[in-house]
């Protein structure tokens, strides 16, 4: 049977919960234990799929083709495997389950109410994957802050939990704020204290607090806090805001979160953390040798969430290449012919970004003929991809009106079309072409260089295609499809052969990217903006193809 860890947070939101979690998570793994984590999230979307980012960030897509919150990429680059439908649970999809229950008329009769249905439906899904049998521990997100209304039900399911487990199979871990006075020169342990006094009001009783603080916590305010909170001084934690979300592990290895868990878990059987891999990748992503830039082209740039996947994938290739990669973000509403050469001058490459919607796509199809132009590294995801095409649709091939359907329903070259299958679907939420698809690729291509294989799986999120009808007609002026999915006859990747690195996938390569697995098109893209950047000095810049290993 499989433990139970709850994450609850306090005081304020982003505090960082998922990465506490997933580096608790770490260190289990690290020392032997299969862990996985869920997030529960008290809204009423059935899930995240429906949200524009700048609400809730990134929407993260799992192999199964979930939209969940961009938490469970932090989960999977952490702990380098997969996570599912199952780890993210909304207040939507609980009620969603109870309503189709009673119209089905499995409650007979009875009144349905929130306890016990629906804490019974939370605690339900918040034991699903330790009945699966595959994980020793689970760790549960609590989405909001402690003294929301809306998480009322969960924290009321984890207090059912915590009487009807056996009290070795459950740890409550509290992540609060301590916050550092400035003028006074003073951490404040009273925000802490109120907000643990409320978790015991709803009848649940931290066994760990782990404070966020900008300061070091001397012995005397974490007695402070143990004293007030009712847990032992062992089992108060600093969690110092760290450079990067990597270091947290190796933070909570030296304050002891991991044991302190496995101790009131009751178990006494664990290896010293095995963490080599991290630790050179976090020196590496520390000790860089030298430094690129890349452009991230975009309409959502003023929130950094809603590109996290891909932030986190140049750190990860960052690394791997040892070079810091740093990330300059351009608004594409704004980039016009006039302006292109001067708002992409000094970039070592240009990445245009996944997105839906008009705003801002003549910017992207600029920005991507600038870097066609200049032998400029780019890099196209999904959007990206599809305005490469159009892009060249219009320049190269003369089709000036080119474009998607997407953007345009009366185009006369829809060389981006809605997907066949796309076109009798009503509802919004959940219906695009989600999750894992095989990519066959050509041999000798630059995608085979990056992947060194012909056989690939990649997640997707998309109800737009290249529309296949034009193939030939690009094929023979110079972009080639390198990657298809063979049952569908979907076009995958295309790219340019005569360009130094010219490429755009139809799916999102930075779902899968993690630290100990970065994703290959990354590595391969921030390799290409480093020899770019190494040659720009010079006059003539090589292929960047012939160099890739
Ligand atoms: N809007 C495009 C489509 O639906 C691209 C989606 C994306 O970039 N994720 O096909």
């Amino acid at each position: 049977m499989a433990k139970y860890i709850f994450v609850t947070g306090g005081v304020t939101s982003s505090l960082g919960k998922g990465i506490i979690a997933a580096s608790l998570a770490k260190l289990l793994q690290a020392r032997g234990f299969t862990a996985t984590i869920q997030k529960f999230d008290p809204y009423i979307n059935v899930d995240p799929g429906t949200l524009n980012p700048y609400e809730h960030g990134e929407c993260y897509v799992t192999e199964d083709g979930a939209e969940t919150d961009l938490d469970l990429g932090h989960y999977e680059r952490f702990l380098n495997t997969y996570t599912s439908q199952a780890n993210n649970v909304t207040t939507g999809r609980i009620y969603q389950t109870v309503i189709n229950k009673e119209r089905a008329g499995d409650f007979l009769g009875k009144t349905v109410q929130v306890v016990p249905h629906i804490t019974d439906e939370i605690k339900r899904r918040m034991q699903l994957l330790g009945k699966e049998g595959k994980f020793d521990i689970i760790i549960t997100e609590l989405g909001g802050t402690v003294g929301d209304i809306e998480s009322l039900p969960f924290i009321e399911a984890v207090r059912q939990l915590q009487w009807e487990l056996p009290e070795e199979d459950v740890v409550v871990v509290h992540l609060t704020l301590i916050p550092y006075l400035r003028a006074a020169k003073e951490l404040k342990t009273k925000p802490t204290q109120h907000s643990v006094k409320m978790l015991s009001e709803t009848g649940v009783h931290p066994d760990v607090i782990v404070c966020r603080t900008e300061e070091p916590l001397n012995n005397d305010i974490k007695r402070k806090i143990a004293l007030f909170c009712n847990v032992k001084q062992d089992a108060v934690i600093e969690a110092m805001d760290a450079s990067t979300i990597y270091e947290v592990p190796l933070l909570m290895l030296r304050e002891k979160l991991d044991l302190i868990c496995m101790k009131k878990l009751n178990i006494t059987e664990f290896k010293e953390p095995e963490l080599e891999k991290w630790k050179a990748f976090l020196d590496k992503l520390k000790y860089p040798k030298s430094k690129v830039t890349v452009g991230l082209i975009g309409k959502y740039i003023e929130l950094q969430d809603a590109y996290k996947s891909i932030l986190e994938s140049f750190i990860h290739a960052g690394a791997m290449n040892e070079v810091k990669v740093q990330v300059i973000n351009i608004h594409s509403e704004f980039i016009t012919n006039e302006n292109v050469a001067e708002k992409l001058d000094g970039l070592d490459g240009l990445l245009v970004a996944p997105g839906f919607g008009h705003r801002g796509i003549e910017g992207k199809i600029i920005a991507v003929q600038y870097a066609r132009e200049n032998a400029l590294p780019f890099f196209g995801i999904c959007l990206g991809m599809q305005m490469a095409v159009i892009e060249f649709a219009r320049n190269i091939l003369g089709l000036s009106k080119a474009h998607s359907t997407e953007m345009d329903m009366n185009t006369p070259d829809p060389v981006i079309n809605m997907m066949e299958e796309q076109k009798k679907i009503k509802m919004m939420g959940g219906t695009m072409r989600l999750g894992s698809y095989a990519c066959e690729i050509k041999e000798g291509t630059l995608a085979h260089k990056i992947y060194h294989d012909t056989h690939i799986t990649e997640r997707h999120r998309h109800r737009y295609e290249f529309n296949n009808s034009y193939l030939e007609q690009f094929e023979s002026n110079g972009m080639i499809a390198s990657g298809k999915n063979n049952e569908t006859g979907l076009v995958e990747i295309i790219e340019l052969p005569n360009h130094p690195f010219f490429i755009g996938v139809q799916y999102h390569p930075e779902l899968k990217s993690s630290v100990e697995r970065p994703a290959p098109l990354f590595v391969s893209f921030i390799e290409a903006a480093k020899m770019y950047n190494e040659k720009k000095s010079g006059s003539k810049i090589h292929s960047v193809q012939d160099a890739l290993i």
